[in-house]
């Protein structure tokens, strides 16, 4: 679904990302880790199409995704709703929402329990309810591939274990392959998934299990 081929990333004489290789294959769950800086959020970018290589190939076949950048739209003076933000996550928009869509965006706004928001505009939303609806905004067009770049930074512990559950459930259910862009893997790792460790370039891609003896012989710090 998703290939690099000699990746490089260089803003003026800095190097971001140098020779990034990699494959994902449809319904993959995968983990990207690593220190503040490395790089992830720019290896999201590429995915997304935020941002070009300055050298190598990116490959996405994917028909729909959803992404949640790290960095929130969350300044002052943001007016519009909570229903607005997640029904500009459809595909298509028309003047009034659809019967169908207003169910699908009540439905959501329920299972991220934030039901009573639905009206709020969003400057008055704390960061983790403004990071709850921009999950749902993410997520409300069933991507088939859905990138989160640290989706839980603003959300309270007792809902990010709720929150991976849901992601787990999308990806054996429904088949959808996640990128996630992770600090903590503590709450986030279930089995079947894989992990990456960026530092400018991927020191590590392989399963959860061996990613800890990669850990143990520390080689992130070589
Ligand atoms: P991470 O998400 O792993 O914390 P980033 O991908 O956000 O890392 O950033 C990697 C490095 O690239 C950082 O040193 C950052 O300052 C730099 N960087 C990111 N975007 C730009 C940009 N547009 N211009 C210049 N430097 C940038
Ligand atoms: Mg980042």
């Amino acid at each position: 679904m998703i290939t690099y081929e000699n990746v490089n990333v260089s803003f003026g004489k800095f190097n971001v990302l140098s020779q990034v290789n990699f494959e994902i294959q449809p319904g993959d769950f995968l983990h990207i880790v690593g220190p503040n800086g490395s790089g992830k959020t720019t290896l999201v970018k590429l995915l997304v199409g935020l941002l070009k290589p300055t050298s190598g190939n990116i490959t996405v076949t994917s028909h729909r995704m959803g992404y949640l950048p790290q960095k929130l739209n969350t300044k002052q003076n943001f007016p519009m709703t909570v229903r607005e933000v997640i029904y500009s996550g459809f595909e298509k928009q028309k003047l009034i929402p659809s019967k169908e869509d207003c169910k699908k965006i009540n439905d959501w706004l329920e299972k991220m329990e934030i039901p009573h928001l639905s009206k709020k505009s969003m400057q008055y939303l704390s960061g983790g309810q403004q990071q709850r609806v921009f999950l749902i905004r993410a997520l409300i067009s069933e991507p088939d591939l859905l990138i989160l770049d640290e989706p839980t930074s603003a959300l309270d512990p007792s809902f990010r274990e709720k929150f991976y559950q849901l992601l787990y459930d999308l990806q054996q259910r429904k088949k959808t392959t996640i990128v996630h862009v992770t600090h903590d893997l503590t709450d986030a790792v279930k089995k079947d998934c894989r992990i990456m460790y960026v530092d400018q370039t991927i020191r590590f891609n392989g399963t959860y299990e061996s990613f800890h003896e990669f850990e143990h012989r520390g080689h992130h710090h070589a």
